[in-house]
């Protein structure tokens, strides 16, 4: 990779950051608006909110989730930039080989090139579909599974 590339790279993180973290506020003072309206102790909406409250708490259930992911991709733009830093960015973490210039314009916080990232996700599938079939098995059988491996 090259200065300027570096230079795009490092510039686009930042960038970056800035609307994940004014994503991340908006999220929280949306959050405080909503109790600050729970708090009024108005009851005329008081039947309507309980008919209503499966739908409040999926919603609640969402909002943390996406400051949750928000919060890994900040965690993600840093490790970036401290390796722009370094001099290491842009290597995958598992060969050490390039990560492909594509790539790292799509997803400018990739730590895997694109191949060591299909493996894991490959690897997360099987993780996945074998969990289950597992839970028939005693302890000492999934020893055995997992020595065949
Ligand atoms: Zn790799």
């Amino acid at each position: 990779m090259d200065k300027k590339q570096l230079q795009t790279a490092k510039k686009r993180l930042i960038e970056l950051r800035k609307d994940v973290t004014g994503q991340v506020d908006a999220i929280k003072s949306e959050e405080r608006d909503a109790s600050m309206k729970d708090g009024t102790g108005d009851l005329s909406g008081y039947s309507f909110h309980l008919a209503d409250h499966g739908t409040d708490c999926n919603d609640k259930e969402r909002r943390f989730i996406t400051v949750e992911r928000e919060g890994e991709i900040l965690y993600e733009i840093d490790t970036a930039l401290d390796k722009i830093e370094e001099g290491t960015y842009g290597i995958c973490e598992v060969c050490s080989r390039p990560i492909g210039w594509n790539r790292l314009e799509a997803v400018p916080y990739a730590r895997m090139c694109i191949k060591c990232k299909q493996d894991e996700e490959e690897q997360m599938k099987h993780r996945e579909r074998d969990f289950f079939p597992f839970q028939k098995h005693s302890p000492d059988e999934m020893k055995e599974i997992e020595f065949e491996e």
